[in-house]
C-alpha cells in the first residue's frame, strides 16, 4: 500500500516544518522525518538569536524579511511572543579595531541602529568583560532571542491544522518513479507524490543522490556549544548576546546560565554531531581571556552541523534538471531567524509564482536562491522518465 500526496517534504527540522506550514495553505503535504521527534538534528542545537547583523548579504536581506513574521505570528500561532529582547555587543581586542571599523561601517547600511560603543560602556553592561582585553565594541539594540522549540511546534500545529502530515520514524530510504509521480521509499512504507521537497538538513545532498538529482555541494560544519554556571554573585538575565568580532567566540545568558560557544566550523559528514572535548576546552580558554570568568565546569555541551553551499547563501527552488524535485538547503547558522521568508519562498515558488512582494522589497533576488546558480551554464530543467 502506498500513500497519495501532492507534495513530499523530507526532514522535519525547522526547514521541513515551515514549508510545510506554508504549502500545505493550499496543497495536500506529507512530511517525512527519520528521527522520532522532529528538531532532533541541528534545528535543537541552536543558539537561538535573531540577529540581522551576521551572515552574507543575502541572509541578511532575508533576516530583515523574516522579522514581521516573528514579531507578529499569525492568530494562535503560539501561546508566547516568538522574539525576546537581548541585544548584541560585538568586541574587539586592539589588534581587531580594523577590522570592527569595517564591519560596524558595513553594518550600519542594513541596520542602522547600529552604534558604536566605549569599552566602559561595554562593561557596564557586561561586568566580566576584562579592561585589559577589551578595546573597542558596537552594539545592535535590537537583536533578539528566538523562542525555538515555539516557532518550530507552531509551525508543525500550523500544517498539521492545514491537513499536513507530519510521520516520525519514517527514514526515507529509497527515491524513484512510479507513474511520473515521485516514489518515496521510508521506514514507516511508500509514499507518492509529483513533488518533493527536499528540507533534510545535513543530508540534502544524500536526498538528491537517492533520487538520481545532482548534488549542489552541501558542506555540513561542526558548531560546538555548552553551558556554564553563571558567574557568581551576578544577575546575567539582561546581559547581551556578547560576540567576537573575528568569530572566535560568543556568550550569552541561557536559562539561568551562560551559552559558550568557540564559534568553530569545522567540516563534518552529515551524523548526529557531538561535543569534542577539545572544541569545549578552546571555547573556555578564549572565554577566559576575554572575561574575568573561570569555567570550572560545564554543565552540558552539544554540537550541530550548519550545512552551507559554496557561496553561503540558502538554496531554495526548483532543481535546474527536475523542477519536480526542489531544494530548501543551506541554510548554514541561520536557519532559524530566515525560516519565515525562505518558507514563503518555497511555497511561492511551487504555486508558480515568484519571490513574495516583501521579501523582493528587501533586495533579495531569486538568482541569489535558485540552484541554478551553483551549477555551470547549460543545464535545462526537465521531467524525469517514469
Ligand atoms: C551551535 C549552533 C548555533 C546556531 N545558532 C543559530 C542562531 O542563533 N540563529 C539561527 O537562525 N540559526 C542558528 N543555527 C543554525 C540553525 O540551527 C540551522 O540553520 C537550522 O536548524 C537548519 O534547519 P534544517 O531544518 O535545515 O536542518 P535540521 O534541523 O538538521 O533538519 C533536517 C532534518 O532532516 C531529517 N532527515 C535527514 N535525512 C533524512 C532521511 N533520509 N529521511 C527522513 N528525514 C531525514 C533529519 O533527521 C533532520 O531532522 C545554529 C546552529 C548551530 C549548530
Amino acid at each position: 500500500m502506498s500513500e497519495q500526496t501532492d507534495v513530499i517534504i523530507i526532514g522535519g527540522g525547522m526547514a521541513g516544518a515551515g514549508a510545510a506550514f506554508e504549502i500545505s495553505r493550499g496543497r495536500k503535504v506529507v512530511l517525512l522525518e527519520r528521527e522520532s521527534h522532529c528538531g532532533y538534528h541541528t534545528t535543537g542545537r541552536s543558539a537561538a538569536s535573531f540577529t540581522e547583523n551576521y551572515g552574507n548579504g543575502v541572509i541578511r536581506r532575508v533576516v530583515l524579511a523574516s522579522r514581521a513574521f516573528l514579531t507578529e505570528p499569525p492568530t494562535g500561532f503560539s501561546d508566547y511572543p516568538l522574539l525576546s529582547k537581548r541585544g548584541m555587543i560585538t568586541v574587539a581586542r586592539a589588534d581587531q579595531l580594523d577590522l570592527l571599523r569595517e564591519d560596524l561601517e558595513a553594518a550600519q547600511t542594513l541596520v542602522p541602529s547600529i552604534v558604536a560603543m566605549t569599552p566602559a560602556e561595554a562593561i557596564a553592561r557586561v561586568p566580566v568583560l576584562r579592561q585589559d582585553y577589551l578595546a573597542g565594541a558596537y552594539i545592535e539594540p535590537h537583536s533578539m532571542d528566538i523562542d525555538v522549540n515555539g516557532l518550530h511546534q507552531g509551525f508543525l500545529r500550523g500544517a498539521r491544522a492545514h491537513g499536513a502530515r507530519v510521520v516520525t520514524k519514517a527514514g526515507v530510504r529509497g527515491i524513484g518513479r512510479q507513474g511520473g509521480q515521485w516514489r518515496v521509499e521510508t521506514e514507516a512504507g511508500t509514499f507518492l507524490a509529483p513533488l518533493i521537497v527536499n528540507a533534510a538538513g545535513a543530508w540534502g545532498d544524500e536526498i538528491a543522490m537517492m533520487a538520481g538529482v545532482r548534488p549542489v555541494g552541501l558542506q555540513p560544519k561542526r558548531r560546538t556549544a555548552f553551558n556554564i554556571p553563571a558567574p557568581a554573585g551576578l544577575d546575567i538575565t539582561d546581559w547581551p548576546l556578547v560576540n567576537d568580532v573575528g568569530a572566535e567566540f560568543y556568550f550569552k545568558p541561557d536559562a539561568g546560565q551562560l551559552f559558550v560557544s568557540p564559534a568553530d566550523a569545522t567540516p563534518s559528514a552529515p551524523m548526529d554531531a557531538f561535543a569534542e572535548d577539545i572544541d569545549v576546552a578552546i571555547g573556555a580558554e578564549r572565554l577566559e581571556r576575554a572575561t574575568t570568568i573561570e569555567v570550572q565546569r560545564v554543565s552540558r555541551s552539544w554540537a550541530g552541523l550548519r550545512t552551507f553551499v559554496a557561496d553561503g547563501s540558502p538554496v531554495v527552488g526548483p532543481d535546474d534538471e527536475f523542477a519536480d524535485f526542489v531544494w530548501l538547503v543551506g541554510q548554514g547558522g541561520y536557519g532559524i531567524k530566515t525560516s519565515p521568508a525562505l518558507s514563503r519562498v518555497c511555497a511561492s515558488l511551487i504555486a508558480g509564482g515568484g519571490l513574495p512582494d516583501d521579501v523582493a522589497r528587501q533586495g533579495v533576488s531569486l538568482a541569489e536562491l535558485t540552484p541554478h546558480r551553483l551549477r555551470g551554464a547549460g543545464s535545462q530543467s526537465r521531467q524525469a522518465a517514469s
